[in-house]
This record gives C-alpha cells, sequence and structure tokens, in this order.
C-alpha cells in the first residue's frame, strides 16, 4: 500500500464526511428522492440515483443490494426524471459474470416493466468486456437499459461497432476515473478529450443516444456545436455531471435551450458505505481534494466564474 493511499486511509471521518457532504445526497433512499425532487422543482435537473456500496464478495449483499434497488424502482413511480445507475461488480461481475446477468435480469424485469432506465456504469478496464458483453446481450430485451464508454481507452473506437452494432445503444461518454496504464490508455487530458470528441460523433453517426458526462465547460461547448452541426435532435443526447460539482450556470444555460442536464446522484444506506466511497475516490483520484478544496473556495469568495461561451440552439 502506498503512503498516500495509507494516509489517506487514515483520514479521520469527520475530515471525510466534509469531503464526502457535497457529492452524496445522504444515507437513505428517502434523502435521494428528495433531494432529486428539489433539484428538478427548483432547477429543472435530472437525476440518476446511485447506491453506494463497497467490498461484495457473497451473495447474500448482493442479494441486499437487488432488494435496495428494487425498493428504488419501487419508490421512483412515476418520476420520469429520474434513472438509476449502478455498478455491475455489485451485482457480483467480479465473482461471476453468469450471476452478475441472473442478478440484472431480477431488477431489469421490474425496471422495464416500469419504464425506469438503468446506466451500468463502467469499472476498471478488467471489467470492460464483461460488462460491454452484458450490455449486448440483455439491451435487446431491455430498451431502457445504458451503458458506459470511457474516452481514456484506445479500445472505445473499436468497442463501439463492436458491441453496439445495431443497437441503439444510450451511451453515457465520460473520461473514465481509473488510471489505467498506458499501454492501453491516454494519459494525458487533453488527448482523453479530443477522443471524446471524436467518439461522440462516431457514436451518433452510429444513430445512438449519448450522455455527455463531463465538467470541461468548453468541451461540453464543443460537444454542443457538434450537435448542432450534424443536426441531433436534443431527443438523441444529454448532459450529464455529478452532483456538488459547482456547474449551475452551464447547467441553466443549457437546460434554457431545451437539452436536458442530468446529475448523477449518489446515496448510501450507511455513512460506512459512504466513507468507503469517497475513500476509494481519493486513492483513484488525488485531485478530487483539490477540486473540492478549490470547490470550498469558489462558492466562498464567487470566484472562477464560468466564461465559457454555448454555441446558440440551432434552428
Ligand atoms: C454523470 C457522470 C457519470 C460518470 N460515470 C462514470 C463511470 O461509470 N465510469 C468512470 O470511469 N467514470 C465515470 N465518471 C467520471 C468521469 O470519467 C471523469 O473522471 C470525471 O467526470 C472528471 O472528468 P471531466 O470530464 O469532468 O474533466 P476534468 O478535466 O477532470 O474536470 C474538469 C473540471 O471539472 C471539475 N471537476 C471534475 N471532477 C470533479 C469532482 N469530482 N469534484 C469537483 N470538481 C470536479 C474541476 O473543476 C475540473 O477542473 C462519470 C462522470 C459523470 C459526470
Amino acid at each position: 500500500m502506498s503512503l498516500r493511499t495509507r494516509l489517506i486511509q487514515m483520514t479521520p471521518r469527520f475530515l471525510v464526511r466534509i469531503f464526502a457532504g457535497p457529492y452524496i445526497a445522504g444515507n437513505s433512499l428517502a434523502m435521494a428522492l428528495a433531494k432529486a425532487d428539489t433539484l428538478f422543482q427548483n432547477q429543472g435537473l435530472h437525476s440518476t440515483l446511485d447506491l453506494l456500496g463497497e467490498g461484495i464478495q457473497h451473495e447474500k449483499d448482493i442479494d441486499h443490494e437487488i432488494q435496495q434497488y428494487l425498493e428504488a424502482i419501487d419508490a421512483i413511480g412515476d418520476r420520469t426524471y429520474i434513472t438509476l445507475s449502478l455498478k455491475p461488480t455489485q451485482m457480483g461481475l467480479a465473482m461471476d459474470p453468469a450471476l452478475c446477468q441472473r442478478n440484472l435480469e431480477r431488477l431489469l424485469e421490474k425496471a422495464t416493466s416500469r419504464c425506469i432506465p438503468i446506466t451500468l456504469d463502467m469499472e476498471e478496464s478488467r471489467y470492460t468486456d464483461a460488462t460491454l458483453e452484458l450490455y449486448r446481450t440483455l439491451r435487446p430485451k431491455h430498451p431502457y437499459l445504458g451503458t458506459v464508454l470511457q474516452s481514456r481507452l484506445f479500445r472505445t473506437k473499436n468497442d463501439i461497432p463492436r458491441y453496439l452494432d445495431g443497437l441503439q445503444a444510450h451511451i453515457r461518454l465520460c473520461l473514465g476515473i481509473y488510471p489505467e496504464p498506458p499501454e492501453i490508455a491516454f494519459q494525458q487530458k487533453t488527448e482523453m478529450k479530443e477522443n471524446f470528441y471524436q467518439r461522440l460523433g462516431q457514436l451518433w453517426d452510429a444513430g445512438h443516444f449519448v450522455a455527455i458526462a463531463t465538467h470541461d465547460e468548453a468541451l461540453i461547448a464543443r460537444c454542443l456545436q457538434l450537435a448542432k452541426d450534424k443536426h441531433i435532435p436534443p431527443e438523441r443526447y444529454e448532459v450529464q455531471m455529478l452532483l456538488g460539482v459547482p456547474r449551475s450556470a452551464i447547467q441553466q444555460q443549457i437546460t434554457q435551450q431545451g437539452i436536458p442536464v442530468r446529475l448523477y446522484v449518489p446515496y448510501a444506506t450507511t455513512w460506512d458505505h459512504a466513507y468507503a466511497y469517497a475513500k476509494r475516490r481519493l486513492v483513484e483520484n488525488p485531485q478530487m481534494a483539490l477540486y473540492v478544496a478549490r470547490n470550498i473556495l469558489r462558492q466562498f469568495f464567487g470566484l472562477f466564474r464560468t466564461k465559457t461561451a454555448l454555441p446558440p440552439r440551432s434552428s
């Protein structure tokens, strides 16, 4: 274990809670729903709820996760502005892909009958094949199922025809949070972002729906300009961001153009899971600690106001 990882693991709970506070809706489904309702009613923002769970290694723990998701599907009811996201390893992917598929089918049966979209998040590259294989298998029966592609990975360009051909898929495109080695992934953010832009065009050309998941305002502006140039109607894309990242000005500009903005809203059922999640994110991406510190300062002093101009809506 590196010194950095050890230091993060030793961080006192109250500090982790300060770090996690803006990013997590709370420690119950009710709190997550209340957050989603407020975001929609006050700012017109959509949500995708994500139940945090860590270190799932036993089938009985997976059952618990499934129960929580089934409850969430019931509770969402007819709120069309809420979807769900989940990590395939929460459903047993690391233990056995066939078990994961059976568990997902249990969930999807109910979600599909209620027209509630579920997105399979993308984890480390060792799970990419299995996740995309699950997607290709399950999507034809479940038209509300989505998944994620990471522009950090070289393979994404080939995964689009290989796994998504003919599916009219629902794809969240992001950089990818997990560090990956230089043999398989871009190491510079500028390269990941250029690849993001190229893969977005490729996905649209192949007829897929794309959720543009980034907080980089210049990249968002470029992507929205591409939608305009390619005459992509707003039914075929949305912009996604994480709860807690202060982007309200640009979110408002985008929603005013009739383009949906959806926030990723994590919630826990115990603070232990929330602490574990926050620590894992910090280990994976220590820059996040800087972001949080900068964001707290930004809110405090009103610094670094957004200057990015979005392209005007096409007529
Ligand atoms: C809705 C959504 C879902 C995602 N799902 C996945 C997934 O399934 N798999 C996966 O690997 N990755 C996922 N990610 C993470 C994504 O891959 C990136 O790691 C993350 O969004 C940061 O990249 P960026 O495009 O915002 O660009 P960056 O250049 O990293 O960030 C641009 C700016 O945004 C701000 N910012 C970015 N992230 C944060 C943060 N966490 N806190 C505070 N400020 C921040 C900073 O000001 C930063 O300078 C998801 C991201 C979003 C928005």
